[in-house]
């Protein structure tokens, strides 16, 4: 299983147009006609639009099929099956919830081995090696080792997992010090957990390990600011990959530039507009839409995904690949905007300061229950002091511009989703409201 999907993995992204294309459809066919005849779901709604798998022959067609999202999986959680959910060979699976309710769904129990295919595929565009030493710190409850180290190793993968709850200035000084010793490796890890160590890199003065042959970065958005930090400290290219546990679209860097491929025999890809379009204009955004071709248990067909991109083109003149291209893959706007007074939005990345300001600082969230007000909650370093706390109110005050009055809280800890990955705004104002503040002002 797994050994033929990464060989095709490899294959099908010289793969050009004409034969992507060809092979997209005679999937699509597939599993829009398992999903008609076998979930009751499906058969409602394509029988409301007068859709017939069995007689499409091009792309066209799919776009009379209404687009469906997280709301509609969870009211149709077993209609949208094809198989007994009892059966053998299939997983019960949830997302985490950093905006909501977690999702729960169904997929094939097979799909691990294929999703890993296609993440060993992406991976290897960075130089990784299946075998090679992985250094992991995404997350995952690691308990201490006998040196009092929060570091776990698999054999067997050859994956050292470190504790990304435990990132105190000696922990990570542990950590780097540890991984300097395991030869050439690789790091996998949330943008969120390598800037935290390039961070402490930074303001203890050292230098990162030089064995650390690159760095692979998923599950979170990757800001343009934290790439170049990263890049910058340890010399050495920040990679990443873009996915979702509903398994619809798979993304990958591009060896030659920062833009995305996305993986055309992983899922069929649609970027839409707010509207519902195709975005066919270079520079334009849109919702990555996709239907998986991997989980055929509970079909996911033109399934909204909340995330956004820019189209770049259908073809990269880095690289040569002959499929969509897109940048700037951005999450739900909850936990990116802070709202002024006026109820306009601040991307708080336009917060994020690259000079001085958050210097002796470990952590940041800003946090906001009332447009106009938020408070920037500090969690120090060793060398903070009061000098710090008036940098940053002074400095993030001249950004601002009194559109929103900040007020700095030292804390202790700063909370993280349930899987380990940062918040950067917990913004509590319910979106609704905030687009009535809008409209009142
Ligand atoms: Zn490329």
């Amino acid at each position: 299983m797994f050994r033929d999907h990464h060989r095709q993995a490899l294959e099908a992204q010289w793969w050009p147009t004409e034969r992507v294309r060809e092979y997209q459809l005679s999937r699509l066919h597939g599993i829009l006609t398992l999903a008609y005849g076998k979930a009751a779901f499906y058969r409602r709604v394509f029988d409301s639009v007068g859709f017939r798998p069995a007689v499409m022959n091009s792309f066209d067609p799919i776009q009379s099929i209404p687009t469906i999202d997280r709301q509609t999986v969870a009211e149709n959680l077993t209609a949208m099956c094809t198989r007994s959910i009892t059966e053998i060979g299939v997983d019960f699976a949830s997302t985490g919830g950093v905006s909501g309710a977690p999702l729960h769904f169904y997929l094939d129990a097979s799909r691990s081995s294929v999703e890993y295919a296609y993440l060993t595929a992406s991976w290897e565009r960075a130089g990784y090696r299946l075998g090679m030493p992985m250094v992991t710190l995404r997350g995952r409850v690691v308990r201490a080792d006998r040196r009092g180290m929060c570091h776990e190793y698999d054999p067997i993968l050859r994956h050292h997992y470190y504790s990304s709850f435990h990132m105190s200035d000696d922990n990570m000084a542990r950590y780097l010090e540890h991984i300097g010793t395991l030869g050439p490796c690789f790091l996998h890890v949330y943008p969120s957990t390598v800037t935290a160590l390039a961070r402490f890199l930074v303001r203890s003065e050292r230098k990162a390990p030089t064995n650390i042959q690159g760095i692979i970065a998923e599950s979170e958005i990757v800001y343009p600011e934290q790439r170049k930090m990263v890049e910058d400290v340890f010399g050495r290219r920040l990679f990443s990959c873009y996915g979702q546990s509903e398994k619809v679209v798979m993304a990958a860097g591009c060896e030659k530039s920062d833009d995305y491929h996305v993986w055309p025999t992983y899922g069929y890809f649609e970027l839409l507009d707010e509207n519902g379009y195709p975005v066919t204009t270079p520079g334009e955004r849109g919702e990555l839409v996709g239907t998986g071709f991997i989980n055929t248990v509970m079909p996911f067909i033109r399934y909204r995904t909340g995330d956004w991109a820019t189209y770049v083109g259908d073809h990269c003149e880095a690289c040569g690949r002959e499929h969509i291209v897109i940048r700037d893959i951005r999450g739900h706007r909850t936990q990116e905007v802070l709202i002024a007074d006026d109820g306009s939005e601040i991307p708080w990345t336009a917060l994020n300061m690259h000079d001085d300001t958050f210097l002796h600082v470990r952590q940041f969230q800003f946090m906001q229950e009332v447009p106009g007000k938020a408070v920037v909650r500090i969690m120090p370093a060793d060398a903070f002091n009061e000098k710090d706390v008036r940098r940053i109110a002074r400095n993030l005050g001249q950004k601002l511009k009194g559109r929103l009055v900040l007020t700095v809280k030292r804390v202790d800890t700063i909370a993280v989703s349930p899987r380990g990955k940062a918040i950067y705004v917990d913004q509590q104002i319910p979106s609704a409201s905030w687009s009535e503040h809008r409209n009142r002002k």
